[in-house]
């Protein structure tokens, strides 16, 4: 038996999986029970009239290409957050599996195990140190019940990279006990490079991308799981068989043309040069304690009144996170990166 069928639940293992109808475009469809009429004003290219083709083969193919991996080896979701969902069913069973998370980070990830029935393993991630990884921590709590360690980098909301070879040393040393899913839903805007190009040589590695972030198309909800094929089969049991609308199949592969792409290198790059820009200004704002270094499109920051910032910032119609829930992140709050009049607007709001 192969390492993910002695992983993954048994009952995912052995499921059959619905089979979808038939996806013959050439043909007549009298096998689904749709109408044969499109609405009137219904303007997409297939007709929304029809289920969508399941995995979309058009979409795969442009997603394979867009992070460099083959089509076997991507499953797309509703977002990242429908692959986290995913993972956590496929290999956790309720009341006695786990996963292990490093907080302050994303918090799906325990969602997700708590609608499941998972356990959640915390390891915090070093505060003292920039919030670099604890690997010698996860390593240490990796009991057997642990199936998946889910690692973010940059991690949100502390925006720091993880270190790449700590990651790949966790995945080696788990190579067959637990998957290692690292999260890239903000790479982009960082000068790393995915970990994809290391899924052959690390089975377990799981790699998380999304259209949301720097894409621009968070309404879309399209997110990749780049992992090893197998893992790719088994979730593709688990997902509903028509999970990605139409609309979404057709505006993705419209809104990812290379002239899209290059116009979303060009924003990218302005987002990171405002992001620097908008550090060093909060950074020197009255009542605030500290910023820390960002990757992502965001930065977070500490202030001696946080409540205070959020009450300013609300006041100039302006939205903030309040991040202090995370007893790590005492008086923490993350702060998207808008346009430059936008951020002007905060800096003023909170220059008063
Ligand atoms: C925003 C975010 C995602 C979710 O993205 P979707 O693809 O929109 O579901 C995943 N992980 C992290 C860390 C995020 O911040």
């Amino acid at each position: 038996m192969s390492w993910v069928s002695e992983l993954a639940r048994r009952e995912i293992v052995t499921l059959a999986g619905y089979p979808a109808a038939a996806w013959e475009p050439e043909l007549t469809r009298l096998h689904a029970n749709e109408l044969p009429w499109r609405n009137p004003g219904d303007d997409s290219h297939a007709g929304l009239n029809r289920y969508p083709e399941p995995q979309p083969h058009a979409l795969i193919e442009r997603l394979a290409s867009l992070y460099q991996v083959p089509r076997a080896r991507l499953l797309a979701t509703r977002g990242s957050d429908e692959a986290i969902d995913l993972l956590v069913r496929a290999f956790c069973r309720a009341g006695r599996d786990a996963i292990l998370v490093c907080p302050p980070t994303f918090g799906m990830y325990a969602v997700a195990a708590r609608i499941q029935g998972a356990c959640v393993c915390s390891v915090p991630l070093r505060a003292e140190e920039e919030f670099a990884l604890d690997e010698e921590a996860v390593l240490a709590a990796c009991t057997p019940q642990v199936k998946i360690v889910f690692l973010c980098s940059p991690n949100n909301p502390t925006g720091n990279l993880l270190e790449s070879e700590a990651m790949l040393r966790i995945a080696r040393q788990l190579a067959g006990r637990a998957l290692v899913v690292v999260d890239e839903a903000y790479v982009e805007f960082s000068p790393r490079a995915s970990l994809a190009r290391h899924l052959d040589r690390y089975p377990n590695l799981c790699v998380l991308r999304t259209l949301s972030k720097a894409h621009g198309l968070a309404g879309a909800r399209c997110g990749s799981l780049l992992a090893d094929a197998e893992v790719v089969r088994l979730l593709a049991k688990v997902i509903p068989p028509y999970a990605i609308t139409q609309l979404t199949v057709e505006a993705v592969l419209r809104l990812l043309e290379p002239a899209q792409l290059n116009a979303t290198g060009l924003r990218v790059a302005q987002i990171r040069a405002e992001r620097e820009r908008i550090a060093q200004a909060v950074a020197r704002l009255p009542g605030v304690r500290r910023v820390w270094a960002s990757a992502a499109n965001f930065i977070l920051a500490q202030f001696a009144d946080a409540s205070l910032a959020l009450a300013r910032a609300r006041a100039a119609q302006l939205l903030v996170r309040d991040m202090r829930a995370h007893p790590e992140l005492p008086g923490a709050l993350r702060v998207t990166i808008g346009t430059a009049s936008q951020n002007a607007r905060l800096l003023r709001a909170w220059a008063a």
